[in-house]
């Protein structure tokens, strides 16, 4: 959606990519807005815009296919209090009636500037992305896309916005957006484009924490802007910066490039937001729990967060999928290779956790083990491929997690860290390890580093262009191996990756410590291994994989288990009686409440608990810990 400038080799596949301004011969273009965001502790933002206007119809659209997010969700639900005015008289408007982000307004005869008011209902639900809740009593992160309007006939980089930001008082602020002047609780930022505005949000609060990444002074900056709900969940050890400082270093390793003028990692510490990461070229809006940093074990769960959007700054930002690369934010984004854009950058993401020290390799081995594992009980993969996965990411995106293993979910991030491994282990494979998928990322991602003055840019490409880069790597079937890892129907996961690097996935009764910390921190249970069930700490039943026990004994999502073996459930008893399952001559018996309904079920299991690991296989290379080794840093 960048429309890249002053380069004239881009500037070729930018014109057979973009559609052109309908109204070419026109001027692009220039607003104000002004964002009031001192009611964010009670949820509400208001805007005022300036909008340049000739009589007749003014198109304006609302945000709706928001980058990175790869869907249609701009939540244009939460757009009140809309008003336009001309030379003070109040001007009609009506939305279209087949396109609700579309607003068309009636501007008479001497009107040349439109001014637009509007509030923006900052939703207090958790589940979902930017659109879901991101305003708390003590800090807020203001995603422009969802305050302001943009008129039609224009690509996003063309149109320029001067923006303002008013804070509640005393908060503090954080943007890689460029800043013209800053007094007190307001904000004034240079004018940028459209594009440079939407992926620059801001991450304000009382409690903020500035850590510099790199030395200062250094060209480009890095430093991780950190809002949190008390002034205590900023305290970390001194060694969770290290670990931050090293992801930068390594990251520079491994790609050889930087595509960003300034890198801002805007993390929100809060359980009163939404919990995700969004990727922006020049930063990362990037949520977890209050006590993110603080807490060891939750900083290893969320450990891969960080990096994965960061890494999206070369994979995903800089190089992006043709069919991705929209002029604005109408246009429908085509997701048929997120494969690549998200698969690619979940196993950078969790290879980079690993060299810059976030998890040992013991940790980064028990994370792809449960990844594997998890696949490999996906029975829909029988009928949904991983390319349809791909294709329907803006259903998918949204799916509850009842039924995932028989639905599927956006299984391109997690069978994208399997299938890359396999393609990094073919390339080591291949070249006798002369080369790797480093190799790869320093030929794939190359190019200048942006000036202070130049906008990043985005360099687009197709499958072929990957195709060809990974055979300059190593001469291979690549297009052959993508193809099948794409289409295949087959009812097992890509495990050839994990054999081929030395290792293999074992089932032991025994969790591993991320099994663990993830049943204790997420208060659930993972006995989708051995009875196939998925549940929550207090019995409620999430999923039962299709063609396990528990799901051919008559047990579905929604169900909650009561008791066990005759006693009334909690964690522990389902643990001690399901690990009894190995000596126990009797069938494993639960209670089921079903809608009011109460039945037993049994089962007859006698396999124990079943959780992940990674087994050495011997003989083989350990191929694995090379590529977890920390890379020499610059
Ligand atoms: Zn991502």
């Amino acid at each position: 959606m960048y429309l890249p400038r002053c380069r004239a080799l881009v500037a070729v596949i930018a014109v057979l990519i973009f559609s052109l301004p309908s109204l070419a011969q026109s001027k692009a273009p220039s607003l104000t807005l002004a964002v009031d965001a001192t009611e964010a502790p009670r949820k509400i933002f208001h805007a005022r815009l300036t909008i340049p206007a000739s009589p007749g119809t003014l198109t304006l659209y609302y945000p709706k296919w928001i980058p990175g997010e790869h869907a249609p969700d701009g939540p244009v639900v939460d757009l009140a209090g809309l008003k336009f005015t001309g030379n003070g008289q109040t001007l009609n408007w009506r939305r279209d009636l087949t396109d609700m982000y579309t607003i068309h307004v009636e501007v008479p005869a001497g009107v040349t500037t439109v001014e637009a008011s509007l509030d923006y209902l900052s939703p207090a639900g958790e589940r979902g992305f930017s659109e879901a809740a991101s305003a708390t009593a003590r800090m807020t992160v203001v995603s422009w896309n969802q305050v302001l309007l943009y008129p039609s006939g224009w690509p996003a980089d063309q149109i320029t916005y001067r923006a303002s930001l008013r804070l509640p008082e005393g908060w503090e602020f954080g943007t890689a957006l460029p800043v013209a002047s800053h007094s007190g609780n307001e904000i004034n930022f240079q004018p940028a484009s459209l594009y440079t505005l939407v992926d620059s949000p801001v991450i304000a609060g009382e409690y903020l924490k500035v850590v510099p990444l790199r030395p200062a002074g250094e060209y480009p900056p890095h430093e991780m802007d950190i809002a949190a709900d008390s002034a205590a969940a900023l305290d970390a050890p001194p060694e969770v910066w290290q670990d931050y400082r090293n992801l930068v270093s390594q990251a520079y390793a491994l790609f050889g490039a930087r595509h960003y003028r300034d890198y801002h990692f805007l993390y929100s510490l809060s359980n009163h937001v939404a919990h995700f990461g969004l990727e922006h070229h020049e930063s990362d809006d990037s949520r977890v729990g209050e006590d993110g940093l603080v807490n060891p074990g939750e900083r290893k769960l969320v450990a891969g967060l960080l990096p994965h959007e960061y890494v999206h700054s070369w994979n995903g930002k800089y190089r992006r999928p043709a069919d991705l690369t929209t002029p604005d934010y109408e246009k429908p984004m085509v997701t048929t290779m997120l494969w690549v854009y998200e698969g690619l950058t979940s196993y950078l993401g969790d290879v980079l956790t690993a060299r810059s020290g976030m998890w040992n390799p013991q940790e980064f081995r028990e994370e792809l083990a449960m990844t594997g594992a998890m696949l490999d009980h996906r029975p829909g993969r029988t009928w949904r491929n991983l390319q349809d996965t791909n294709d329907s990411a803006q259903v998918l995106y949204f799916s509850p997690p009842q039924w995932s293993s028989w639905r599927r979910s956006v299984d391109f991030y997690p069978e994208g860290v399997l299938d890359w491994l396999w393609a990094d282990v073919i390339i080591r494979q291949q070249t006798h390890n002369q080369k790797s998928l480093n190799d790869f990322c320093k030929l794939f991602y190359a190019g200048p580093t942006p000036q202070p003055n130049q906008a990043p840019m985005v360099k687009p490409y197709t499958v072929d262009d990957l195709v060809n880069a990974l055979n300059q790597v190593a001469p291979y079937d690549w297009r052959g191996f993508w193809h099948e890892r794409l289409t295949t129907h087959a009812a097992h996961a890509p495990l050839g990756g994990i054999e081929g690097s030395g290792w293999r996935v074992v089932y032991t009764d025994t969790p591993s410590e991320m099994s663990k910390l993830a049943e204790q921190n997420r208060k659930s249970i993972n006995a989708e291994y051995s009875v196939g069930l998925a549940l929550r700490d207090d019995g409620t039943i999430v999923d039962a994989v299709q063609g396990m026990l528990a799901a051919n004994a008559g047990i579905g999502p929604g169900m909650q288990v009561v008791a066990v073996n005759g006693r009334k459930f909690t964690p522990e008893v389902w643990h001690d009686v399901l690990k009894a399952t190995k000596t126990a001559s009797g069938p494993l018996q639960l209670l089921i409440e079903n809608t009011d309904y109460f039945t037993t079920y049994s089962l007859n299991y006698h396999g124990g608990e079943m959780y992940p690991h990674l087994e050495r296989e011997t003989g083989q290379p350990d191929l694995l810990s090379d590529i977890v080794k920390a890379l020499p840093a610059k």
